[in-house]
């Protein structure tokens, strides 16, 4: 089959890779019926992350099952399913407390490669939700974002507290900050300030529920803030970059009481002790747990409730993958679709 490998930095390649087969009996393998580029992709891409020799890549998927393992349950062959980032057995206390991105059994499924035509998915009954039935071709956009994106901005928006009555302002303009804004709508924020600076994302952010757009960044970002909260700073605050500036821009736009969601994968932030202790900001994050949100979100999306399947402005065949990255680097494209 075709899938996409990482070679070094820059240099990720459409090869052919190897059929992937059952290894255990908890696994399912499917046929993708899309996947698609991460900004997590875009840190080995850039050298920011280690590339450990020839290796696979892609974590979100959407597709329909081929074949299951003696031990699957409750995953059918023929049906469409959608799959969280990586794997969950659903059952250990972790996976029942709704943090499935810490199960005892977690895999990353970046190691499966799911930017390829089949894909192995371990634990398929915990990893998995099938769809009510084969979805219409243009649902499959939305429900492929409900396998990371749109889970990882659910996520932030719920860390963040976001809800009624609440002023919620997003660092990052990336597919998950976008789709933070949409989250915080859903739950119900009143207020909901997207910081970007980049004209088509600010018309996304608006169509997502954003009422303002905040386009200073750093210290100035924080004080535009301030000035539109009367000086208190948000309630809530979504993190979606994962950078030393982004994440203290996170909780300096914090009023006291106040709490971050944070979801862009850290790399290199260190935060000052003293200034954390006088903040009296609520910090919590990390992987989303995507499969937590699954089954609401493709119930959301199934009915046509929201449509978050508009982050993607660009869409290429698996073979051009190498175009994909090069356009979500240089910020050319929010988010690309692939079609295996
Ligand atoms: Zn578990």
């Amino acid at each position: 089959m075709r899938g996409v490998v990482m070679h070094a930095p820059g240099d990720f390649r459409v090869e052919e890779r190897e059929d992937p087969k059952i290894l255990h009996p908890t696994d399912a393998i499917i046929r993708l019926s899309a996947t698609c580029v991460c900004g997590s992709d875009l840190w080995p891409y850039r050298g920011a992350e280690p590339i450990e020799g020839p290796s696979p890549i892609g974590h979100e998927y959407v597709g329909v099952v081929e074949e299951v393992g003696s031990e699957v349950r409750n995953i059918k062959p023929g049906q469409f399913v959608v799959g969280a980032f990586s794997t969950s057995d659903n059952t250990c206390e972790n996976c029942r407390a709704g943090y499935q991105t810490s199960c005892v059994q977690r895999e990353w499924m970046n190691a499966m490669g799911a930017q390829a035509e089949r894909l192995r998915v371990p634990l398929a009954d915990g990893t998995l939700v099938a769809t009510p039935g084969t979805p219409d071709e243009d649902l499959i956009p939305s429900l492929l974002t409900a396998s990371d994106v749109l889970g990882t901005g659910w996520f932030a928006a719920t860390a963040a507290q976001a809800g009624p009555g609440k002023t919620v302002a997003v660092v990052g303009d990336g597919a998950v900050g976008l789709l933070g804004v949409l989250a915080a709508g859903q739950l119900g924020a009143e207020r909901i300030i997207a910081m970007s600076r980049h004209e088509p994302r600010q018309r996304l952010a608006r169509e997502f529920g954003a009422t303002d757009i905040v386009t200073e960044r750093g210290d100035a970002g924080v004080a535009r803030i301030k000035d539109l909260t009367g000086g208190y700073g948000a309630h809530s605050v979504i993190e979606a970059v994962g950078t030393q500036e982004s994440m203290l821009q996170a909780i300096r736009a914090t009023r006291p009481g106040g709490h971050v969601g944070y979801v862009g994968v850290s790399h290199d932030v260190t935060l000052d002790g003293q200034e954390l202790f006088f903040s009296h900001v609520h910090l919590h994050g990390g992987p989303a747990p995507a499969r937590q949100y699954l089954p609401h979100l493709i119930d959301l999306i199934w009915n046509r409730k929201i449509n978050p399947g508009k982050v993607f402005d660009l869409t290429l065949p698996l073979e051009q993958a190498a175009e994909a990255y090069r356009a979500m680097d240089e910020r050319r494209a929010i988010k690309v679709l692939l079609k295996p």
